[in-house]
């Protein structure tokens, strides 16, 4: 069978299809030519993770096509009912990344609290008065310890967020329209653990109670966040999504930092992506990545074999 990993895939995962006896090619293929491609070359199974789309007009065309595997969690690029219907397998790998996420939202979180994006852009140094002027320009900053973040969908990564949260001296508070009453088991290195019950409330009463909010739902149909819930939150509240570009009003946030409602923001996911507006990337209150959530060696190593074994799986090898 062939494999054609148009948004790459791991060594590790490579390696484990090919011993499996695939064909593994790895390419970028535009998204234009893509139906052309593996019509053309036999495609028999289509790895993506957000980039390529793989739309219903890839799914009645492509007759080679058998799985269709997406290397993350979000499948909002790939018509996946729609498939199932015709017989494609679909799969993700949901767990692979949570714990990429919820560091990513600590870096920025961390960065937040202290101006550190907004330093780093200023600190080219012009002697020593810049040097003292800047020093008094980034006092003030917060600590988290003792905080209270505020996580928005209690699943894989609100979890591993919590964790860090819990271990750090945060207090938590989480909202998930399924989830009731919450635990977190807190593992340390030395293969201990405790129990921490969480505290569960209506994202409606969340955001007044919350110092940082960090949104962990998939993609919706309209923001959870938009003007009118900013206005409820603390003032200087922060707020961090690495969920998907829509569950954020952007423009309710650009208008609430200006108003200092909100002291900062941190996004990995846009609206428009892979163009996010500009308001937004020259921002100085905004902490910024490029999707990045997932993109660390240890979850594309994980996420490449988690791939792997359910290709194989489901090839029946
Ligand atoms: P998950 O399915 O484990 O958890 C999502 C939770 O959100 C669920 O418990 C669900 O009940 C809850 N939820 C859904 N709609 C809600 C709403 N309106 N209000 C409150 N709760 C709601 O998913 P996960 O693995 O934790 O991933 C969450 C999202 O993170 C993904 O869907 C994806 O969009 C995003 N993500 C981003 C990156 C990145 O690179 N930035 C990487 C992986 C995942």
């Amino acid at each position: 069978m062939k494999v054609l990993a148009n948004d790459g895939i791991s060594k590790s995962g490579e390696r484990k299809l090919t011993e499996a006896g695939f064909e593994v090619i790895i390419k970028k293929v535009s998204q234009e030519q893509l139906k052309d491609y593996i019509n053309d070359n036999g495609i028999n199974v289509l790895l993506v993770r957000s980039a390529t789309k793989v739309r219903k007009d890839i799914i009645d065309n492509c007759p080679s096509l058998k799985m269709i595997g997406r290397g993350g969690v979000g499948m909002d690029n790939i018509d996946v009912e729609y498939a199932r219907e015709k017989g494609l397998k679909v799969f993700n790998t949901p767990a692979a990344s949570s714990s990429s996420v919820a560091e990513l939202v600590f870096a920025h979180l961390f960065g937040g609290a202290r101006q550190l994006y907004h330093s780093n852009r200023n600190m080219p140094l012009e002697g020593e008065s810049r040097f003292k002027e800047l020093k008094k320009s980034y006092a003030g900053g917060t600590e988290l310890r003792g905080k209270t973040i505020g996580i928005i969908g209690f699943g894989r990564i609100g979890r591993e967020v919590a964790k860090i949260a819990l271990g750090i001296g945060m207090k938590v508070i989480a909202s998930d329209d399924h989830v009731g009453e919450a635990e977190i088991e807190l593992e340390f290195y030395n293969h201990q653990s405790i129990k921490i019950p969480i505290k569960t409330e209506p994202v409606s009463e969340l955001i007044k109670h919350a110092d940082f909010i960090s949104l962990h739902v998939p993609a919706q149909n309209k923001p959870i966040i938009g003007a009118a819930e900013i206005e409820k939150m603390k003032d200087g509240v922060g707020i961090i999504n690495t969920a998907r570009g829509g569950v954020l009003d952007e423009n309710a946030l650009l208008d609430a930092i200006e108003a200092e409602k909100v002291s900062f923001a941190a996004l990995d996911v846009y609206e428009n992506e892979p163009t996010p507006a500009i308001r937004l990337l020259m921002n100085e209150s905004i902490s910024l990545s490029p999707h990045i959530g997932a993109a660390t060696t240890e979850a594309q190593e994980r996420i490449g074999i988690e791939l792997a074994d359910q290709i194989i799986a489901h090839a029946g090898k």
